[in-house]
């Protein structure tokens, strides 16, 4: 397993590599943003852990590199006690989780266990299910109840993160950056239009009902969410 970190600090930086060494992983730092998004698209990492505040590029503008280029490894941020908005900001933009400094260093390495083992339960499923309704990546496949059901690429995509995400409360900003590589802040009523469509094809004729509204959060889709 090959780890990408992120960070300019060299104390916490020098610190982290040799942590993660000894714990079994491949690793390789940079110093700053613009190196660390130069190694994120060039190398092949399972997981990244990217300081925010970073000479060069961001941690958001590295993480925001690697997804507009298709890297869909887990990402920890890391950042200061006082950046609170921070990590409302990492999750819209696609962070997997978020860890503020100063932090122990089994408390980071508990964290990166639990994504990689996330990351390669994804990796290995080419069919994501909740109840009777099934996802089949490699064919691009939509069934529910065994009845065929006909999807846009984008409801596909939305189905898709849904599916991979069931059980999390996904904000609307974060389905429109995953969905339509559109900004966070951007108007998000599309996601509101392509959810309905998406139910009406997967859950109107159907029971249990899957997709949820969390009222003033988001959207989740959940296989034990009886009526
Ligand atoms: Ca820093």
């Amino acid at each position: 397993m090959k780890i990408l970190i992120v960070e300019d600090e060299a104390k916490t930086g020098d610190y982290l590599r040799q942590g993660l060494s000894e714990a079994g992983f491949v690793v390789d730092l940079a110093r700053d943003g613009l190196d660390g998004l130069h190694l994120a698209l060039n190398e092949s990492y399972d997981l990244a852990v990217l300081d925010v505040m970073l000479p060069g590029l961001d941690g958001w503008q590295v993480l925001r590199g690697m997804r507009g280029a298709g890297r869909e490894l887990p990402v920890l941020f890391l950042s200061a006690r006082d950046e609170i908005d921070d990590r409302v900001r990492g999750l819209e933009l696609g962070a997997d989780d978020y860890l503020v400094k100063p932090f122990a260093f089994a408390e980071l390495l508990a964290r990166v266990r639990t994504l990689l083992r996330r990351g390669t339960k994804v990796k290995e499923a080419d069919v994501l299910r909740a109840a009777d309704l099934e996802l089949d990546l490699p064919r691009r496949r939509v069934t529910r109840a065994g009845q065929r059901i006909d999807l846009t690429a984008k409801e596909f995509a939305l189905l898709e993160l849904l599916l991979r995400r069931q059980g999390e409360v996904l904000p609307r900003s974060l389905i429109a950056s995953q969905v339509w590589d559109m900004n966070f802040d951007s108007d998000t009523n599309v996601v509101d239009v392509a959810v309905r469509r998406l139910r009406a094809k997967i859950d109107d004729a159907f029971e249990p009902k899957l997709v949820r509204t969390v009222r003033g959060m988001g959207y989740v889709l959940e296989a034990a969410a009886c009526a």
